[in-house]
């Protein structure tokens, strides 16, 4: 902490509070108990025995309090007694295992790491059979039996953990059942394998010199790519080496043949690994009662059902079909250019090379010297004060009486109107060593009501890996680990402001397909000139603003190639889709036929390949897919009550009504209601279409706008 402090002080001029006025936890305690709070820093195990130690504490804790709700009088079964006390054995659950997961990413020490590693795989073998616990189920489907008249967030408690049973299987025979669970063991090993074998394939490919015309020294340099006299090995497999020769390789065959060497990776084990796993997702899917896989993995999104989601991605690749085609254009002229071939077509292969073509003849400014306003503490104070005023809060550092590393902080969020404690977040911002190597927060204490009546704040903890400091720069950001501050530091406060009553709905807890819209919306922020203004400077001479003329630019180039981009997400989301849809039990899948049409309806012909064999998000983001762009046109949509409210992004009454509306309700009530409160209207399609560049609001239609959701399945009679 000091030697960076310090060291922005020196390049910034930014002011380093004196040691003894360091805030700590003591100085928050009064007006923590005024507002009946239990406001706690974690206490974090400093050995491997202690982390085991934690974890099989958690998990004796957590049977004994199952065991209390299976074994009691089935007669007088109480909210508390049953779904209430389920979500207080979460709590303790999850403080544990979350605590645990952090020490996993971040501890300087490999020992506690592995120490962690091992206590995660025990716990997760131990979650994996709460669901199945008999007592434990008749306890509940006793007091919803009850038929109790129960409101809001106690609706949807007993709504959503009845749902959940019924999703394990629980409320079906017990011989169903049991196929049910045999299912989904020989499902989670099917998928294991699939994910292990694209882990392990390692294909390499080799060039000439001239035949890797145009690809950089980055890349013909690195390790193990030079292997003889004018022998280059390039690994299809390695995303950065296949990427950067389809993006810069001048010879369309060596594009081609590195693709189509890569689109059938692993595809030998994974084609009929994967018709095996389609099969068995159907089969369980039909045994629960739904028509298809999409529409079970949809009924807890905002989708609800495969069909409204796939309506949604025909209805987009359609919206944006006039800037695709634009774009093609523009690809195609520069490759008639390039070939002397009039008549030149864009393939698979070409795309990434001529949008590289042209952000670099079109669009050229030069990302790298963006840095020199963004010095990482005066974006990061920049940012607080940001967030603090738009969103009535006040972040105050306090000391953090254990650090897993020197320049780790900890900040104490209270309410700017009234002082009462909000929460707190750990920042870990730098890389090194065995850490966490992405950008993401991590949920550390939930935000709940315990069983005493006092409100249990949350702690968070945000880790990313910005450039660190030299010994003579600060740590200089680009604009886009600004724009990626910016999104992490709202799922913090998502998770810190939080006012819901259970676990199950507190803070980020929301629908898979709707958790990253509020921090897709923020992102916003960084490409306005009056947002950056205000934090945004040279670090040599902080009179020096970014131009308008620059954000002009590089929104430009941003808009240029949109149209390609979101074609091809839209593309994987209905392979993703059609992959998962109803199916005729029994009948064999062939997941290639059924996925390599798509790319020539949605995005351009991709002939004799298996691009699903090689596939990570078909485990994991399985008919979930499509919810990277839903999210995205909600982030859009959310974005409008800014850019309409008299202050833009930074204005004071939107940031208030997302806080309010958003971030404080969380799970715990439909998050539609949610969205239609924030917005004041229902949602709309437009605003996403217009960040694509298109705004004819005639023609388009469709989901996520609430209008267009037609299709929505029946859930299955509920238990
Ligand atoms: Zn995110």
């Amino acid at each position: 902490m000091k030697y960076f402090l310090l060291a922005s002080l020196f390049f910034v001029g930014a002011l380093a509070l004196p040691a003894e006025d360091v805030k700590s936890l003591s100085d928050f305690q009064a007006a923590a108990d005024n507002a009946n709070e239990v406001l706690v820093i974690p206490q974090w195990p400093k050995t491997p025995v202690e982390i085991r130690g934690e974890i099989d504490n958690a998990i004796a804790k957590a049977n004994a309090g199952l065991d209390t709700i299976g074994k009691q009088d089935l007669s007088k079964v109480t909210l508390e007694s049953t779904i209430g006390a389920l979500d207080h054995i979460q709590n303790d659950a999850q403080i544990a295992i979350s605590k645990t997961v952090v020490v996993q990413q971040t501890n300087q020490d490999a020992a506690m790491r592995d120490a962690a590693e091992k206590a995660i795989k025990v716990f997760q073998d131990w979650a994996v059979g709460v669901d199945y616990r008999e007592d434990v189920y008749k306890a509940v489907k006793a007091y919803a039996d009850t038929r109790p008249k129960l409101e809001g967030e106690d609706a949807l408690l007993l709504e959503h953990t009845l749902r959940d049973y019924r999703r394990a299987g629980l409320a079906l025979p017990p011989d169903k059942r049991a196929e049910v669970e045999k299912l989904r063991k020989e499902l989670a090993k099917l998928e294991t394998d699939f994910q292990s074998n694209i882990i392990a394939v390692k294909v390499p490919v080799t060039f000439t010199k001239e035949e890797l015309e145009g690809v950089p020294a980055t890349v013909l340099d690195s390790p193990g790519v030079k292997t003889g006299d004018n022998t280059y090995t390039i690994l299809a497999n390695v995303t950065f080496q296949y990427n950067t020769v389809e993006e810069t390789a001048k010879k369309e065959e060596t594009r081609k043949h590195l693709h189509l060497v890569r689109d059938n990776l692993a595809s030998d084990k994974n084609v009929p690994l994967l018709n095996n796993i389609l099969a068995h997702r159907n089969q369980l899917a039909l045994k629960l009662g739904y028509k298809s896989w999409d529409d079970f993995q949809t009924e807890i999104k905002m989708a609800k059902s495969g069909a409204a989601a796939k309506t949604f991605i025909n209805d987009l690749v359609a919206g944006i079909q006039p800037k695709f085609e634009a774009e093609v254009a523009e690809l195609r002229k520069l490759k008639a250019e390039e070939t002397n071939d009039p008549n030149a077509q864009i393939n698979i292969w070409d795309w990434r090379y001529f949008q590289n073509q042209l952000k670099k003849s079109k669009y050229t400014f030069d990302t790298e010297a963006l840095r020199v306003y963004f010095p990482f503490q005066h974006v990061l104070e920049g940012m607080f004060d940001i967030y603090q005023d738009i969103f009535g809060l006040k972040f105050t550092k306090i000391l953090a009486p254990y650090k897993w590393v020197d320049d780790l902080q900890l900040y104490m969020v209270t309410d700017a109107a009234s002082g009462q404690p909000l929460g707190m977040f750990y920042l870990d911002m730098f890389p090194r060593d065995g850490k966490f190597n992405h950008f993401a927060e991590f949920g550390i204490i939930p935000g709940t009501k315990l069983p005493d009546g006092k409100y249990q704040r949350p702690t968070v903890a945000l880790l990313c890996n910005f450039p660190p400091p030299s010994k003579d720069k600060p740590s200089l950001l680009s604009h886009s680990d600004v724009e990626t501050l910016f999104h992490e530091f709202g799922h913090a406060l998502h998770a810190i402001v939080t006012q819901a009553k259970y676990v199950r709905f507190s803070g980020t807890n929301v629908p898979a397909d709707f958790v990253e819209a509020p921090s897709q919306m923020l992102q916003n922020w960084v490409w306005n000139k009056k947002v950056l203004d205000t934090f945004a400077a040279d670090y040599r001479n902080p009179s020096k603003k970014i131009s308008a003329e620059t954000i002009a630019k590089m929104k430009e180039a941003k808009l240029a190639t949109v149209g390609v981009f979101y074609r091809r997400q839209f593309t994987f989301g209905d392979i993703d889709l059609t992959l998962h849809d109803v199916h005729p039990e029994g009948q064999p899948y062939d997941c290639v036929s059924m996925s390599t049409p798509m790319f020539a309806k949605d995005f351009f012909p991709n002939n004799d390949t298996a691009f699903v064999a090689f596939w990570g998000h078909l485990v994991g983001y399985d008919a979930g897919y499509y919810g990277y762009a839903w999210a995205d046109a909600i982030a859009a949509d959310m974005a409008t009550v800014f850019e309409k409210a008299p202050n833009g992004f930074l204005d004071k009454t939107a940031g208030m009504k997302l806080r309010q509306e958003i971030y404080a309700p969380g799970g715990s009530r439909e998050i539609d209601t949610s969205i239609r409160n924030f917005l004041g209207r229902e949602r709309s399609i437009q605003p996403f279409l217009k960040t694509l560049g298109i705004d004819k609001p005639a023609e388009a239609k469709g989901g996520p706008s609430k209008e267009g959701d037609t299709g929505a399945a029946k859930p299955p009679t509920k238990p």
